[in-house]
């Protein structure tokens, strides 16, 4: 359990303590909900609070830099963030909670019903990251779940999402407070139609299949759609509380064809 609280002063020094028996800190969100096994395994939490320059939100080249440490609320309040981010950051219901929540925790809590994930998977969002031997690194959001997943310690310090992009996204739970069983978003980006999606209780991921197919024949029928999802041996989906596999199955391909139709500008 953890016993110790280490108040990092910068970047450099939350990356340098990051040991496999410490964990990170941000909004708290995550770490302090009951029955996380966050402070239960490490012996030192590091808080990211007073770490110097984690929580700006600039213009820059690729698009709009957003520091990890920045908020829900502030993403939501930001004149320059794009309004796709600003939707999927209000998936995130309670005020109280996006007051708190951070994008980097967001992301490095890495959940199966994850607010933020299937819209940053989506717009191919850059990751900067620091590791705990000081290197700098800028990772597509993809890589980043890879690398975290495999072990790999890195201090999330911000992200990189393109503006200028047109995304749909969807989440469906039976309440606003509510787990949602499936986050959806599609991208129209420059090299073409993107998709990705968190499936509760399953995983995030992004549907490359089903982009090239789309791809290749941007006119897909609604049946088509549904088949694909339907013959995706790829996801391993279970059923459970939130429903039975087809119908998570079902509801990937009546999504994906609304976001297709959404795209190409024609509403269904
Ligand atoms: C009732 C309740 C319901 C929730 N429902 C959802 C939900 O439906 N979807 C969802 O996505 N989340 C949900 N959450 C979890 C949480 O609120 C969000 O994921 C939130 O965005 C986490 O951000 P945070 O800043 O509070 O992270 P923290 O709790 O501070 O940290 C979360 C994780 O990220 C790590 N971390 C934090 N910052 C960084 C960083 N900069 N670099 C690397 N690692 C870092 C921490 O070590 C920890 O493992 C829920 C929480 C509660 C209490």
């Amino acid at each position: 359990m953890a016993t110790q609280l280490l108040m990092a002063k910068s970047p450099a020094e939350a990356a340098g303590s990051k040991t496999a028996s410490a964990a990170f800190i941000a909004g708290g969100t995550e770490v302090n909900r009951l029955g996380s096994e966050v402070p239960a395994q490490a012996e030192t939490l590091i808080s990211l609070k007073k770490c110097s320059g984690l929580g700006q939100i600039e213009k820059v080249e690729k698009g709009i830099k957003i520091g990890s440490m920045c908020t829900f609320q502030q993403i939501v309040e930001s004149e320059i963030v794009p309004d796709y981010l600003k939707e999927a950051a209000l998936f995130m219901a309670s005020r109280t909670k996006r007051n708190m929540a951070t994008i980097g925790g967001n992301i490095a809590a890495l959940r199966s019903d994850s607010y933020l994930l299937p819209t940053l998977f989506a717009v191919c969002a850059r990751v900067e990251v620091l590791t705990p031997d000081g290197k700098q690194d800028d990772i597509c959001v993809n890589s980043y779940k890879e690398a975290s997943e495999a072990g790999k310690d890195m201090l999330i310090t911000a992200v990189i999402v393109p503006d200028n992009v047109k995304v749909v996204s969807k989440r469906y739970s039976n309440t606003a407070q509510s787990h949602a069983v499936l986050t959806m978003s599609a991208a129209a980006l420059e090299k073409g139609f993107t998709l990705a999606g968190a499936i509760k209780n399953c995983g995030i991921y992004r549907f490359k299949g089903f982009e090239e197919m789309v791809r290749e024949n941007p006119d897909i029928s609604e049946e088509e759609a549904i088949a694909f999802f339907k013959g995706a041996d790829s996801l391993k989906i279970s059923e459970d509380m939130f429903g039975s596999e087809a119908y998570k199955r079902y509801l990937l391909g009546v999504t994906a064809y609304d976001f297709c139709r959404k795209l190409a500008g024609k509403e269904v």
